[in-house]
């Protein structure tokens, strides 16, 4: 029940939301609950289908290219009306190849695709019936955002640390703490800064204690402590972990004009959709070699 609120309900409701403002618990509209006990009996009264886990049993591991559920899998979930759930699976079949054709046509830039190679992409897929259309596939595409540099909502978001769908974890152990998504995320999406002071490499490289600097040009930025403007908050940018293998986010600088005047920064975009209760990793971009072999026992460097 809890995690059909938390990745469906919650993670709907709040989408639009420029920030949660520490609301864990909302109705449809975002708003606070006042009545924990009365809504989630709302919620179990009014939910559309089985628990998530037995919708998974249905819709899991479903790609573009799985057989529909049978009848006999369906009912054995829970699912008594056979026939509404294969429409929905359709549909569902149809976005997920229109998305796959997509990205196997688009350019190397993420450019548009030119019907000739969604063409190309659809034949060699061979698909018989819920095939999509050429047009469908070309409309479905979307350019790569790219905010202006004036980005009024990015410098509010900076300058208030209000940024949305993020939550720290603990994961225990060795690996400690990293951030994960509670709201999904789009491919290109801005998810956070890396947020610290600001100073040249030179006074990085003689703060060599602090673990937590991010070296871009001719500048770094240091995490190790709280900031300034931030003296209550622990920022989300030095929780986001490693993964050279699998990063889903990509830091990017910009120079932002902020009330007191003009600053570099720099912000995380998602590289792919990322789901609810997915980690954030990105690539720090060294390996056990760097430094003149200093990480040779780093072994997460490699992850
Ligand atoms: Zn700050």
């Amino acid at each position: 029940m809890l995690e059909c609120y938390f990745c469906h309900v919650r993670a709907e409701a709040t989408k639009r939301l420029t920030s949660e403002q520490g609301r864990f618990f909302v109705d449809c509209g975002a708003n606070p609950l006042t009545n924990l006990y009365a809504d989630l009996q709302r919620l179990r009264k009014n939910l559309p289908t089985p628990p998530v886990s037995l919708g998974r049993q249905v819709f899991g591991g479903l790609s573009c290219l799985s057989a529909p559920p049978s009848k006999r899998l369906c009912v054995g979930a829970g699912f008594t009306a056979h026939r509404p759930l294969y429409r929905k699976w359709r549909n569902v079949q149809l976005l997920e190849r229109t998305s796959y054709i997509l990205s196997q046509a688009m350019g190397r830039q993420a450019t548009q695709p030119t019907e000739e190679a969604v063409r190309r992409a659809l034949t060699k897929e061979g698909w018989v019936n819920n095939t999509p259309s050429v047009q469908d596939v070309v409309r479905g595409w979307v350019a790569p955002r790219d905010p202006p540099t004036c980005s009024r909502s990015l410098i509010r978001s900076i300058s208030e640390q209000s940024w949305r769908g993020l939550a720290v974890r603990d994961f225990g152990g060795e690996k400690g703490k990293g951030v994960v998504a509670t709201c999904p995320m789009d491919k290109g999406d801005v998810v956070c800064d890396y947020h610290g002071t600001l100073i040249s490499q030179a006074e990085g490289r003689r703060r060599e204690d602090s673990i937590y600097r991010f070296y871009f040009q001719e500048l770094c930025i240091d995490a190790s402590s709280r900031c300034d403007c931030h003296p209550e908050v622990d920022t989300y940018g030095r929780f986001l972990n490693h993964s050279r293998k699998r990063p889903n986010l990509k830091p990017k600088r910009f120079d932002l004009t902020f009330p007191d005047g003009p600053r570099p920064v720099l912000v995380f975009f998602a590289m792919q959709n990322i789901k609810v209760g997915e980690e954030l990793l990105w690539d720090y971009g060294m390996t056990r070699t760097s430094f003149g072999g200093e990480g040779k026992d780093l072994a997460w460097l490699d992850m």
